[in-house]
């Protein structure tokens, strides 16, 4: 394999990546191939099942007890399908509320943060989602790694701080 930007040999390896491009700075993919150029070193990333990936993630992000970050915010309502203005109408908030939320700009409100865990929530019932998840939300929480694993064909989280 070549590289498209210089020509260079392009050498495929198995590796944990940050997965930086779905807008949050804390997941990391388990050994994915990464194809990455011995020359200048672009790189390209191999990402399998990439839409069980973000329902994996998706879920991850909604039993973590700490309060959503502007940048989870913004996942989690692309996740869901929404504009920011079909968002806002959901949420019952202006366009511009929904925007400071993203912007981290205005922290969102317990009740609304409850709202989008909800919805997350009932979009992939794939997991269940106990209510009492919603009680141990804590502002004192600290925001936490995200490790996902292709497991038996399927995206799992899984700790790979250890
Ligand atoms: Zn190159």
């Amino acid at each position: 394999m070549t590289c498209i930007e210089c020509g260079g040999r392009v050498i495929s390896k198995k590796e944990n990546y940050r997965y930086e491009a779905c807008g949050l700075p804390n997941v990391t993919l388990a050994g994915v191939e990464v194809r990455r150029c011995a020359t200048c070193g672009d790189h390209e990333v191999v990402i399998p099942r990439i839409e069980e990936l973000h329902v994996t993630l998706a879920n991850a992000i909604v039993r973590h007890t700490s309060r959503l970050s502007s940048s989870e915010v913004r996942f989690l309502r692309k996740y869901l399908g929404y504009s920011g203005v079909d968002f806002a109408g959901v949420m019952g908030v202006s366009p511009e509320t929904v925007s400071r939320w993203e912007n981290r700009k205005e922290t969102m409100g317990a009740s609304a943060e409850r709202l989008l865990r909800l919805l997350v929530a009932h979009k992939t019932p794939i997991e269940r989602y106990p209510i009492e998840t919603l009680s141990r939300i804590s502002a004192k929480a600290r925001t936490k790694p995200i490790g996902l694993r292709l497991k038996a064909s399927r995206w799992i989280e899984q700790d790979l701080a250890a």
